[in-house]
């Protein structure tokens, strides 16, 4: 007799669930787990016996009813280890000494035996998208098998063949969905019943082994010899032991005209009363184990598009921080933010990029200046090419840029002027800025948190507004020579709520006793541009990136308390959450500052939300051509004329750029 080793045929599905199951259930857990494989029939002639395994083979049981072709499933135990020296480390021999060992064991007793106690071990380079694995198969070897007789099927069967076949029938509807770890049945040698293994103990009759195997040649599966190995030990076949009959299936059986294509399937007597396993030096002889302990790669990357490998690689990486280092982190709360950068600037384009880096997939910039020559060796999304021929609009280039290093986001740019106060809107200019305060106002409403990085203090003024309007995250970040300033914006008025939130933070506009006006006029060229140390801003978009991304793990988000002492900050997993940060380069120092919110701050008051809600429109223009109104509106004016003592030491920084903010914090 011939024996055809098990290969696997292993689908890309099986590759794939195993690398989910790997960074998202395991992780760092090697335990050795148990794998759902199957083997059935193959019509097509091939060199092996094949062992499937799918995107299936990590479930417990078989779930999907199948018909058609008859499919044995079994348990293997399988190991996914940690590093490449541990699956290198493991001794397939000695499993394999050890599986005969308890499979000859559990023969004189189990029911159902073992024929099948196979094992894979893998190691899944996730980075590379490479899998190393070992299948091991083992199967003893027999010496001494007697053929007696051999048939084709069919004419053994002759006029029995229509019985036979509705047994078959009932027999694999039965069989079909249990995993046996055999390919075996036992049935009555008249009536081709199905016996179960203890009624044949009772009732010693005489009986015909069906045996499923997994090829469609004159060879065997190399599984038989285990089930003869199994045959010779259990006494429970003894007296038939010269004599075994054994229907040996070999067609994939569908069924054809109600009947059962069985031309390759035979029909064989054995005489095992001879027959023995084979042992050398006190140790199983195993069939084909050299080929078993070959170790077989499968390179992944070839089969998948770059699209998603990106994807695939960029989550991974995210991932991999819940591992050990941070295993609370909320990558799904984080991914899901969609955020909004008004300014595509150095601070905008680095803040994607950091934003991207966190695994966020939704993006949106908001700019209205085109790249200048300067642009590209500071602000990370542009080259040259960008700022020839007049400068491509920097909100739209961002969005694309952003979409080459990484095509899975959705990004999208806006050139977009931001209606300013101070800047006056003549009759001409007054629809246009109308449609940029509703698409503003659109954008706000539609994304999560909004970044304010724009160059100017009145540039910040609406979208601050906008953002407490519609009840969104808010961040400020601000850059002067050599500092920086982050301010996560208090919680909006209209979510509030002084028990659970305690003192409502500061805005970016809370500090001012003054209304934002235009900060561009009467200023010399150094004046009107930011000039900043270059590394200045990766920094603050560092903070800010990372202060957002610890906000978002705060069950409270935008609403977490803060404090003047550094210790009674709220906690999140990543650390403490502070309401300001001012970063400082030439002392390399970075301090944390906390601010309550101003009653009549011209931003975030009460007064200037209901103000907006009332007539959005009207007390935007009214706002834009005399930016005083804010002051009346918020209920400074009052304040002054009532507290004119108490803060005539705070100067006037109308006019200021970003750093007056500063001044007045410290
Ligand atoms: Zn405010």
């Amino acid at each position: 007799m011939q024996f055809i080793p098990f290969s696997p045929l292993i689908d890309i599905g099986f590759w794939s669930q195993l690398s989910r199951n790997k960074i998202e259930i395991y992780k760092l857990d090697d335990a050795e787990r148990s794998l759902l494989v199957k083997t059935k029939i193959n019509p097509y002639p091939e060199k092996t016996s094949q062992l499937y395994l799918d995107i299936y083979s990590f479930q417990d049981d078989i779930t999907i009813n199948k018909s058609g072709p008859f499919e044995v499933y079994s348990k293997i135990s399988f190991q996914n280890y940690n590093t490449i020296e541990a699956y290198q480390e493991f001794d397939h021999l000695d499993y394999a000494q050890k599986a005969f060992q308890k499979m000859i064991e559990s023969f004189s007793k189990d029911e159902k035996p073992n024929l099948f106690p196979a094992r894979m071990s893998i190691f899944a380079d996730l980075k590379k998208y490479l899998f190393y694995f070992k299948l091991i198969v083992p199967q003893l070897q027999i010496e001494n098998i007697q053929n007696v007789l051999q048939k084709n099927l069919t004419d053994y069967l002759g006029e029995q063949n229509q019985k036979f076949q509705q047994q078959l029938s009932l027999i694999i509807q039965q069989q079909q969905n249990e995993v046996c770890n055999n390919s075996f049945v036992i049935v009555n040698k008249e009536s081709f019943q199905f016996v179960p293994f203890k009624e044949y103990q009772q009732n010693k009759q005489e009986v015909i082994f069906i045996y499923f195997d997994s090829f469609n040649q004159s060879q065997l599966n190399s599984q038989f010899n285990n089930f003869i190995a199994y045959l010779i030990t259990n006494n429970s076949f003894k007296e038939y032991i010269n004599n075994i009959k054994i229907i040996v299936i070999k067609d994939a059986l569908t069924i054809n005209k109600n009947q059962f294509q069985l031309k390759n399937s035979i029909y064989i007597e054995l005489n095992l009363s001879e027959s023995k396993i084979i042992q050398q030096n006190g140790q199983y002889k195993a069939f084909n184990i050299e080929g078993y302990l070959q170790e077989k790669k499968i390179d992944l990357k070839s089969f998948m598009d770059e699209q998603s490998l990106a994807k695939e690689a960029v989550d991974l990486n995210i991932k991999l921080m819940k591992w050990r280092l941070l295993p609370e982190l909320d990558l799904e709360k984080v991914q899901a933010q969609k955020v909004l950068l008004i300014g595509a600037g150095t601070l905008g384009c680095q803040l994607a990029r950091n934003l991207i880096g966190w695994g966020i997939r939704k993006i949106t910039f908001v700019d209205y200046g085109r790249i200048s020559y300067s642009n590209p060796v500071r602000q990370s999304l542009y080259d040259f090419e960008d700022s020839t021929k007049g400068g491509r609009p920097k909100a739209e280039v961002a969005a694309e840029k952003l979409k080459k290093i990484f095509p899975d986001i959705d990004s999208e740019g806006y050139q977009l002027q931001i209606p300013m106060p101070g800047h006056f809107v003549t009759e001409s200019q007054v629809q246009s800025t109308l449609d940029s305060f509703l698409k503003l106002s659109e954008l706000v409403s539609t994304h999560d948190a909004v970044f304010l990085l724009t160059d100017s203090r009145e540039s910040r003024w609406l979208p601050t507004v906008l953002s407490n309007a519609y009840g969104k995250m808010c961040f400020s970040v601000a850059l002067g020579f050599d500092s920086f300033l982050i301010i996560r914006h208090g919680i909006s008025l209209k979510k509030y709520n002084p028990e659970i939130h305690g003192e409502r933070l500061a805005c970016y506009f809370c500090n001012d006793i003054s209304s934002p006006g235009n900060s561009m006029k009467d200023r010399t060229l150094d004046q009107q541009c930011t000039v900043t140390r270059p590394g200045l801003s990766f920094l603050a978009s560092a903070y800010s990136s990372e202060l957002f991304v610890s906000l978002v793990h705060s069950p409270l988000l935008d609403g977490t308390p803060a404090s003047d002492n550094p210790e009674q900050l709220q906690q999140t997993d990543l650390g403490i959450l502070p309401h300001f940060l001012r970063g400082q380069l030439s002392d390399f120092d970075i301090r944390l500052f906390y601010g309550r919110a101003f009653k009549n701050c011209v931003a975030c008051s009460q007064q200037i939300l209901d103000a907006m809600e009332k007539n959005p429109q009207s007390f935007l223009l009214e706002t834009l051509n005399r930016p005083d109104v804010l002051q009346d509106i918020s209920g400074i004016t009052e304040e002054l004329t009532l507290n004119k003592q108490e803060i005539h030491e705070i100067q006037d920084i109308d006019g200021d750029d970003d750093c007056s903010v500063l001044q007045i914090i410290s």
